[in-house]
């Protein structure tokens, strides 16, 4: 599944410039210009520029974060896919807070949330699921390939060294970070795209921070690369059940949403799920079943002719015919 997901990856993401050797990635880690949003006093989300324009057309964009200044210390939320964009990231706090930066945690393992880890002061302490951190431990050189295959050559993951966590999360663990003034609750909430799967809560200003398992508002869909849509669909309704209804989420690729935005993710999944059950039932073979289910009703996002048929419905199928 895993070998698979990836060979599928490659082949979508890249797009052929006609007839030459050189591929474009979907967006591009040395032009990426990251601006910062502040939701409340000390606490700040970032994003690429023109993410709100495009990803109301379904187009993908690179990587948010955040970061929270509280009285005795700053916490940055994710850490970008190079030097380029981590420096930017570092920038933005120095201009909020004359503070070091005591914390990074990573919403997961996936390059464009952690290799920025390297680029950090020594002294900042990094926050890592536990399944994060061993994927990182055995997988790093694959990892980094597939990454310099999707998103380029001299995008400065070339020079990336693993950096994993001095505190570790295990499976549905949760660490409150005292910040002096705020109180941040980092939480696994369950499976939610690769076991490894962090979301960090402010409460004061009811704002989480989703990493990848939320890409960002509607059109995008959820990707399932590891499989496990059952757990997935239940870590998001578990969210949802935890949001207060005026919530702001940072997704992973995007700008601010509210509660009710994760309502499109929710029951794309669910429509996946009964109708590839359905599929199932009728003893329809997985190329049968990724014919039928097409959900028209869910189209709109740039990567849905690689994601749905090629990613998610595959993921069902294997899921659900488990049983
Ligand atoms: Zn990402």
């Amino acid at each position: 599944m895993k070998k698979l997901s990836l060979l599928l990856v490659s082949s979508m993401l890249m797009s052929c410039a006609a007839a030459e050797e050189e591929q474009q990635p979907v967006w591009d880690g040395n032009k990426v210009v990251l601006k910062s949003e502040k939701l409340a006093d000390g606490v700040f989300a970032f994003y690429p520029s023109m993410a709100k324009e495009k990803e109301q057309k379904g187009i993908p964009v690179a990587t948010s974060g955040g970061f929270i200044v509280g009285t005795d210390g700053v916490l940055v939320i994710d850490t970008m896919l190079n030097k380029r964009l981590n420096m930017q990231v570092q920038q933005m706090i120095k201009e909020e807070a004359n503070m070091p930066i005591d914390y990074a945690v990573n919403t997961s393992f996936h390059g464009d949330h952690s290799y920025g880890n390297m680029y950090l002061p020594e002294t900042t302490k990094i926050i890592q699921h536990e399944t994060a951190k061993n994927y990182i431990d055995h997988h790093f050189k694959a990892d980094t390939e597939f990454m310099i295959q999707n998103f380029g050559k001299g995008r400065g993951i070339e020079e990336i060294k693993p950096v994993t966590g001095d505190l570790l999360i295990s499976k549905g663990g949760k660490l409150t970070l005292d910040l002096g003034n705020k109180k941040v609750q980092i939480i696994d909430f369950g499976f939610a795209q690769t076991g490894g799967d962090l979301f960090i809560w402010e409460p004061e200003s009811k704002v989480i921070w989703t990493g990848n398992p939320i890409i960002t508002v509607k059109p995008s869909l959820p990707w399932l690369l590891d499989g496990h849509l059952v757990e997935t669909l239940n870590t998001l309704e578990k969210l949802y059940e935890f949001l207060p209804s005026d919530a702001r989420i940072v997704p992973g690729h995007g700008t601010v949403m509210g509660k009710e935005d994760l309502v499109w993710h929710i029951d794309y999944l669910k429509a996946v799920k009964n109708q590839v059950q359905k599929a199932i039932d009728e003893g329809l073979t997985l190329e049968e079943t990724v014919a039928k289910v097409t959900l028209p009703e869910f189209k709109g996002y740039a990567l849905y002719g690689w994601v749905h048929p090629g990613l998610n419905v595959p993921a069902a199928y294997k899921d659900l015919s488990k049983k």
